[in-house]
């Protein structure tokens, strides 16, 4: 299982770097730089038969994965989630297809496991020596989880009004952890200014090539779970974006693996009517998005006022033909019961955003009846007792 990785690109000025040594943007336009892989020769020499013997983590596409040398694959079981048929759920929406990606499944119970796994992983293969991390909870979780399976020193700083289970768990997991007044936003300038002083790696998303890398491998899934037959919608909720881009990019690459064909999923970017940048800027035709004043809602991971990677998720939105939609929190929280009572899965609001906008796009028409369509439940509801209270 070796490695088909070539070379980094930037994603918006198309300048090229060598992917052996450590990266943050990209150092001619600050935007994200993507891993890029020799397709040609691994369309040749990996195929989807070699991946039925492997292990059920995202590891088994390590050919279509950045690091170079197996003994740092970190593995905490991440990835190769349920695909899990919502009869009951759809039944109440006149849907006869609806699934969902369960992400909770995952180590520190959501899918940004996926992306830290990888970004720890080859940042230590790469020789970094401290990591640090922008969090509104579940990142920072993964970090520290998967920094202490590498050994490495783990800082994380978030907004103080996080849940503070997010707080205990990342001490427990041996992380210095870090409370800030203000946004995801305000912590990102303490990462930032640290990482200058050479004080440690800073692993912010879409700010380091390999948590998009981590986070494609949704895309693999989904496509090997149904068959190589991709769906006929995706609905994510949205924050930072490294999932749609990420997934993106794994359908481009599973095309040029010959995995699967040119058809699409409809990639639907979910956000809270208290900060919805990204469905602003795409209902106003716009190729980047403005930073949205004072963010608010209770779906903390969506709380994210500026993505750097604005361009690339309204790119697959408009590429795939999809949509952006934002949702109020109060529709949030009564999916958040719905998806409980009909499904018997308890979600993270940012996963019952998705539930509130399936709603939503039935009710209009934009989703048919007998679609294919896929919900991403990124995190579990269990760390999130203080909206459960309320319910
Ligand atoms: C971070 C997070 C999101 C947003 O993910 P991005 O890839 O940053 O857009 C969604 N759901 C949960 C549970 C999260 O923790
Ligand atoms: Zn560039």
């Amino acid at each position: 299982m070796h490695t088909y990785l070539s070379h980094l690109e930037c994603s918006w000025c198309g300048a090229s770097y060598n992917a052996d040594r450590l990266w943050n943007v990209c150092p001619a336009c600050d935007r994200p730089l993507l891993a890029r892989y020799d397709l040609a020769a691994a369309n040749m020499g990996f195929s989807t038969e070699m991946l039925r013997d492997r292990p059920p983590t995202l590891w088994r596409y390590a050919e279509m994965l950045p690091v170079r040398d197996p003994t740092y694959r970190l593995t905490l079981g991440e990835g190769y989630t349920p695909l899990l048929r919502l009869e009951r759920l759809g039944a109440e929406l006149g849907m006869t297809a609806l699934y969902a990606k369960d992400e909770s499944m995952n180590p520190t119970a959501s899918f940004k496991a996926r992306g830290l796994c990888m970004a720890v992983s080859r940042a230590a293969e790469l020789g970094a020596r401290a990591l640090a991390i922008p969090s509104a909870g579940n990142a920072g979780s993964a970090l520290a989880a998967y920094a202490a399976r590498a050994g490495l020193p783990a800082h994380i700083f978030l907004p103080s009004d996080a849940p503070p289970i997010f707080v205990a768990e990342m001490r427990a997991l041996g992380a210095e952890v870090t409370r800030v007044d203000g946004l995801i936003t305000d912590c990102a300038q303490y990462v930032r200014a640290g990482a200058a002083e050479g004080r440690w790696f800073d692993v912010s998303t879409l700010r380091e090539p390999y948590r998009v890398e981590g986070k494609k491998t949704m895309g693999y899934e989904l496509a090997e779970q149904f068959g190589w037959v991709l769906p006929d919608v995706i609905i994510y909720p949205t924050g930072g974006g490294t999932g749609i881009v990420g997934m993106w990019k794994a359908f481009e690459e599973m095309e040029a693996l010959g995995w699967i064909g040119p058809e699409r999923p409809r990639m639907v970017s979910v956000q809270s009517a208290g900060c919805a940048p990204i469905v602003r800027a795409f209902e106003a035709g716009r190729e980047t998005a403005e930073p949205w004043q004072n963010a608010m809602t209770i779906a903390d991971g969506l709380r994210v006022p500026s993505a750097i990677g604005d361009f690339l998720i309204l790119r697959a939105l408009r590429d795939s033909s999809g949509t952006a939609i934002a949702v109020p929190d109060e529709e949030i929280l009564d999916a958040l019961r719905e998806i409980g009572r009909t499904e018997g899965l308890l979600v993270a609001p940012e996963a019952a955003a998705t539930v509130a906008a399936l709603r939503r796009l039935r009710a209009d028409g934009w989703i048919q009846r007998d679609e294919r369509v896929v919900l991403f439940l990124t995190g579990s509801g269990l760390k999130y007792a203080h909206l459960l209270r309320e319910a």
